[in-house]
């Protein structure tokens, strides 16, 4: 199928609605045809390979494939914030970035648009935009969606959010998340096999997964530590993220409704060094903040 027209019967990502984007029907990541753009500015608040000094060029699409109960950023993923673009001012944001100093361009979750991506990074390349190209996804990709972004992408950031599919199933609702990230990942490591610094410690390529503990379940955050390392050893970096913060008014799990606390971020970083993890990030200090969430209003679109 053209790119173009996997529009039409929509089976981008793994929840293979199959229906026509093309005619405004609008399938489980809550997208149209149209793009949709929450914000696109530099963004200082990823690892410090990935913002540097300059920012990373951020660019938020709107709507999500999975719909994460203690997601930060509902207001993205219902499609609720936001401009339209056509692919033409895609480019023009990429180039603009740019111009800013951004380090890279940061699209985070692009999947449901791949087709519209590619072609304005394409158009974007074509114009002198030369910059570092990072996926930043949850995870539940499609192999062949992934694979369109071969040549295209520098830097793979996903997250690994569950091992247990019943975990994913009441916190994403989606049951197969464990089994569809290993094999997205796997396609990315495919792609990129290795993580490439400059000189000031910026990342210019490789796979980069981001694994977010979340309160009462250090053990499933175990397994996928385990699991990465048993599977990618040091090619791949994994971020252990302690930010989780609870967003109240949207769970509903008690065992969400709370910070994780410094004992279980300790025995998981504990773990991770027992297994021998060399290449890894931590956090440090209380970044568990909503202030480190951008506003959504359109800003840069
Ligand atoms: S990209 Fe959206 S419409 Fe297409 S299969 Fe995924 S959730 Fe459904």
């Amino acid at each position: 199928m053209k790119r173009k027209n996997m529009y039409e019967n929509c089976n981008m990502c793994p929840r293979k609605c199959g229906i026509d984007r093309t005619a405004g029907k609008r399938g489980a990541c809550g997208a149209d045809e149209k793009i949709k753009i929450a914000r696109a500015a530099l963004h200082f608040w990823e690892k410090p390979c990935i913002s540097g000094e300059n920012g990373s060029g951020a660019v938020f699409f709107l709507g999500c494939q999975l719909h994460c109960e203690f997601c930060q950023n509902k207001d993205i993923s219902d499609c609720t914030a936001g401009k339209t673009v056509d692919a033409g001012r895609l480019t023009e944001i990429f180039l603009e970035l740019k111009e800013q100093g951004a380090y890279n361009i940061n699209l985070v979750t692009p999947s449901h648009f791949a087709p519209s991506v590619i072609e304005a990074l394409e158009d974007a390349k074509r114009q002198g935009m030369d910059l570092p190209v990072v996926y930043n996804t949850g995870g539940y990709d499609s192999v062949d969606t992934i694979k369109l972004f071969e040549g295209i992408v520098d830097v793979y950031l996903p997250d690994f959010k569950y091992m247990d599919e019943n975990l994913a199933l009441r916190f994403s609702g989606v049951k197969n998340y464990p089994d569809v990230a290993k094999a997205a990942i796997r396609e990315m490591v495919r792609q990129q096999p290795k993580a490439v610094f400059d000189g000031n410690d910026m990342i210019k390529s490789g796979v980069i997964v981001r694994q977010l503990l979340l309160p009462g379940h250090v053990k499933d955050a175990m397994h996928i530590l385990s699991y990465l390392h048993d599977t990618y050893g040091e090619k791949i970096y994994i971020s252990m993220m302690s930010q989780y913060t609870p967003v109240r008014k949207f769970v509903e799990h008690t065992e969400l409704n709370r910070k994780v606390t410094k004992r279980e971020y300790e025995r998981y970083i504990q773990y991770a060094m027992d297994i021998g993890i060399e290449n890894g990030f931590i956090q440090e200090g209380d970044v568990a903040e909503e202030s480190f969430i951008p506003e959504f209003n359109g800003y840069g679109v």
